[in-house]
């Protein structure tokens, strides 16, 4: 197979307009084109296919959310959850509607408030927080060339009303604390991690290759491996997982800056990007590609 025409022709399949609307709610993410595409697959052999705008650099947003919770599973093993669960949430990822009822605990690491949790765990075991995750991020690839936007970190941090309250709720739950600045600071510090869809797939490749990053490292266990894919699957594009499970049948991660990462394990990783978001925040046109590529390909999980 062709893999690189397979993308282009995919990609030319798309309909002609794209409903979806560029997240806006970050200011600074208004700007992004919204008619930029790109795509980029990495095998765990290092075979590389690409189309598009795969060179240019995005916001990843919630989709280093994974990183982070990677960081701290290193750290803290399985008592990780006791702070955080791993159960679907069937709601928005920036929602608070089950935080009462479930006592503070957030339903998994891949919302806002559990997403939260992990940064608030990660202060207090890393000694210069913010270098030490880009350290890691980097690490995983050898590409010292990602970094934090500032821009983006600073516009998030103006305008944080609703995660500002979803750390003050957990705050009274007792399972942050650390401070709400702090907190704050860090987390849209991880969001604002700038990376284009090659440099994203080749950083998520070790949850494809059974926890061994693209430097040959060892990041996490076999085991440890299933369960972050686990919690991608089930959890990875909020209130739309079942959608995604059931229309591209891999474990993924969305943001909100567009961009999609999506892995066959023991095979390949790949990152699709378009800006302009469906209704549930999730790429409206990556989600388009993905299920059309393992349509293609004839592979999934299931
Ligand atoms: N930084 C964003 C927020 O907290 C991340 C959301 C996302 O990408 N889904 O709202």
């Amino acid at each position: 197979m062709d893999v690189n025409k397979l993308l282009a022709k995919l990609h030319a399949d798309l309909p002609s307009e794209n409903t979806g609307i560029v997240a806006s709610y970050i200011p600074e993410l208004a700007h992004a084109q919204r008619d930029k595409f790109g795509v980029h697959a990495v095998t765990i052999d290092q075979r590389e296919f690409s189309f598009g705008d795969y060179e240019e650099g995005f916001s990843i947003q919630s989709i280093a959310k994974v990183l982070s919770l990677t960081m701290a599973y290193q750290r803290e093993n399985k008592d990780l959850w006791k702070r955080v669960g791993v159960e679907p949430s069937g709601t928005p990822f920036n929602s608070l509607i089950q935080l009462e009822q479930d006592m503070g605990i957030p339903r998994n690491p891949m919302n806002n408030s559990g997403a939260l949790v992990i940064c608030d765990i990660l202060l207090d075991y890393l000694a210069d927080p913010k270098k030490d995750l880009l350290a890691f991020v980097q690490s995983l690839t050898g590409d010292e060339t990602i970094y934090f936007n500032e821009r983006v970190a600073a516009s998030e941090r103006e305008t944080s009303d609703r995660n500002r309250a979803l750390i003050e709720f957990m705050r009274s739950f007792g399972n942050i604390r650390n401070g709400t600045e702090r907190l704050l600071d860090f987390y849209c510090s991880l969001c604002s991690i700038e990376m284009n869809c090659r440099q994203l797939s080749r950083t998520f490749l070790f949850l494809a290759n059974d926890g061994v990053s693209l430097s040959g490292e060892r990041i996490v266990s076999i085991s440890m491996t299933k369960r972050l894919n686990a919690i991608m699957q089930l959890c990875g594009l909020y209130d739309e997982a079942g959608e995604f499970a059931f229309r591209v049948g891999l474990p993924g991660k969305s943001g909100v800056g567009g961009g999609i990462v999506a892995l066959l394990p023991r095979d390949y990783c790949v990152a699709v990007w378009s800006p302009p978001l469906n209704k549930k925040g999730n790429s409206h046109f990556g989600m388009a590609f993905l299920e059309g590529f393992t349509s293609q390909v004839g592979e999934s999980i299931f």
